[in-house]
């Protein structure tokens, strides 16, 4: 009887970084779901770092970046630490296929990132099939498909900037790859090369859903046949149909949700600003400044998330004038937070995953993003999803004290705070929509199943 139910063994490889191993964790889930057995492979400073879950429906495995004592900042730049990356991990993944291949369960398919399109070589190697898993918007990687594709030439030189199914774009809108030439350019290089051999897959995910952003999920369809998957948040906040699946299960940082609970249960609804930078952002002095001015400011509570390698850059006393108005944490559990009716906004940097777990649970953003996508997304928010503002960078490259404020009341007070509550919960409704039974991300994974099984 187990045989006959057994699907079949799904590998899935993120890129090494929380942003990039919540969605394809969490895609796992619905795999299993689904009736796969799936195992997440990290790298083996993530997972030492991590510690899965002993009891999981998922397994977990590892391969090697080459850097199994620090990770990334054990490299030497992000140039080599890629390099190293491609060369150890192909081996390392090769060895992964090759320990699994004469037991009960072989892997017989690979999703991975498509940051490290070496995994699909050594996939067709094994003659596996593999599927590319987009963390990215559509939209972002549309952009991405044009410049790799020579169609979108830079620098750009001419504003606006048409893209079909695209809403007009100026160049501060754009990725900050393109919008600020050279700025990190081995990065540059691995999100074009996304797309370096995306038509060798045997399919195509995308960690969005069709409603959020239909014109470029049409448009990017024409050039590759996509499916949007998402979103890929545990299901617990959504459709609330998969057992036992309330967070993401592993985290990087450590924190006790009982504390950012405790605190803000004791608060009025729509009251508190919650702001976060994610894993991986690093502000400037300044800019930490010109927040905790902004918060000291403002009328409002506020939950800041502020990482152990950012702390000093908060102003001397800030944390003790603050008293119970605020509360400063090394990291929590964002979605419980997000989902605590006492948060009125955040703002954040707009990372994707922050961005969709916003609209996922119908939160209201004000966005300071600060590179990669995180710009575009910011973008959306203000202009095509209408959920919040996008704060103004001024000619120095940071946001002032008084433009957070007058972002802040914005979305807190302001007159359009119904029209973005409205928006919201509307987005809320839709991602539901999308990941249950007969949504349009469910019906994609079904198909996705279905195209692995048969293949
Ligand atoms: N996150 C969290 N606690 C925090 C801050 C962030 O659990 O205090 C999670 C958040 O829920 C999201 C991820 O970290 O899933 C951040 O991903 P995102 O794409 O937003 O940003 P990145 O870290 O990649 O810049």
């Amino acid at each position: 009887m187990e045989n006959k139910a057994y699907r079949g063994h799904v590998l899935t490889l993120p890129y090494p970084s929380l942003g990039h191993i919540n969605p394809l964790l969490q895609f796992s889930k619905r795999l299993v779901s689904k009736g796969l057995k799936a195992t997440l492979a990290t790298t083996l400073f993530i997972h030492n770092t991590m510690q899965p879950p002993s009891s999981s429906s998922l397994q977990f495995d590892t391969i090697s970046d080459g850097y199994d004592e620090g990770g990334f900042a054990q490299a030497e730049s992000i140039h080599a630490y890629l390099n190293r990356m491609e060369t150890i991990g192909s081996k390392t993944l090769a060895d992964l296929i090759i320990k699994n291949k004469n037991t009960a369960n072989p892997i017989d398919c690979i999703i991975y990132d498509p940051f490290l399109p070496w995994a699909l070589e050594v996939a067709k190697k094994f003659g596996i099939f593999g599927a590319a898993f987009f963390t990215q918007t559509c939209a972002v990687n549309f952009i991405y498909h044009h410049v790799h594709h020579g169609l979108l030439k830079l620098p750009i030189t001419s504003t606006p900037i048409s893209i079909p199914g695209l809403p007009v774009l100026e160049l501060e809108d754009m990725p900050s790859f393109i919008s600020v030439p050279g700025s990190y350019p081995a990065y540059f290089e691995m999100v074009l090369n996304q797309f370096s051999n995306s038509d060798k897959a045997d399919a195509v995910l995308v960690n969005t859903f069709y409603e959020l952003e239909p014109e470029a999920v049409d448009s990017m369809s024409k050039v590759c046949r996509l499916l949007a998957i998402g979103p890929t948040i545990p299901s617990f906040y959504l459709d609330k149909r998969l057992e036992n699946d309330n967070d993401y299960g592993l985290n990087l940082f450590a924190s006790d949700s009982s504390i950012c609970n405790n605190w803000l249960n004791t608060k009025l609804e729509g009251s508190v600003i919650y702001l976060s930078f994610g894993s991986m952002a690093s502000l400037s002095n300044k800019q930490m400044e010109e927040l905790a001015f902004a918060l000291k400011g403002s009328k409002f509570h506020f939950l800041w998330v502020v990482k152990a390698s950012e702390e000093a850059k908060i102003p001397e006393k800030f944390v003790e004038e603050a008293g119970n108005k605020g509360l400063v944490v090394q990291w929590c559990s964002q979605l419980e937070v997000l989902s605590n009716k006492a948060i009125g906004c955040f703002l954040t940097h707009c990372g994707w995953n922050s961005t969709l777990e916003a609209l996922s649970l119908g939160v209201p953003m004000v966005g300071l993003p600060q590179w990669t996508d995180q710009t575009m997304n910011a973008k959306y928010v203000q202009d095509v999803w209408k959920v919040g503002v996008r704060a103004k960078v001024c000619e120095n490259g940071i946001v002032e004290r008084e433009e957070i404020d007058f972002c802040i009341k914005e979305v807190m007070e302001g007159e359009r705070r119904k029209d973005f509550q409205k928006n919201a919960k509307k987005w809320r409704d839709l991602a539901i929509k999308a990941i249950s039974e007969a949504g349009s991300s469910n019906k994609n994974i079904d198909e996705f199943v279905s195209k692995f099984i048969n293949s």
